[in-house]
């Protein structure tokens, strides 16, 4: 078989994208594949174009994340330690004059608060017992109980 291009020398093989028989010159060894000199710059081209469009592509992917991650928050998905709103209403029920139910939602500060005044004098504890059972009342990271 002779080269395409050169009918007085000897094929050494064929392109891969158009399957003609080419000499050692005319091939182009690329990821070791042999393209004719051709082809090489359409494939490359190819080549590009699939960078380019993976590289759109990759924001895409970032919003995607991004938008899960919102979800998880506000829809309460993976791995947040929700406080019980069962338990708090129990705490606040029972020991809300010593701010208990604030404590076990880790508000230190108004719990001792509440420890010290007896739940704003009982005005504080029997609020957040409503704010709790009408599912207002939030943990520390200002997220709901469960
Ligand atoms: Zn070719
Ligand atoms: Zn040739």
């Amino acid at each position: 078989m002779k080269c395409m291009n050169h009918p007085e020398r000897e094929a050494e093989g064929a392109c891969v994208y158009c399957g003609k028989l080419f000499c050692s010159d005319c091939l182009v060894d690329a990821d070791g594949k042999f393209y004719c000199k051709a082809d090489v710059g359409r494939v490359l081209k190819e080549v590009k174009e699939e960078a380019a469009a993976t590289k759109t592509a990759n924001p895409n992917i970032v919003i995607n994340n991004a938008n899960t991650n919102v979800n998880t928050n506000t829809a309460g998905g993976t791995g947040y330690p929700y406080k019980s709103k069962l338990a708090a209403a129990l705490l606040c029920f029972l020991l809300g004059v010593f701010g208990a139910h604030r404590f076990y939602v880790g508000k230190i500060g108004t719990g001792i608060l509440w420890l010290l005044t007896g739940g704003l004098f009982g005005v504080g504890a029997l609020v957040d017992f409503i704010v709790i059972l009408i599912g207002g009342f939030r943990d520390k990271a200002n997220m709901p109980l469960k």
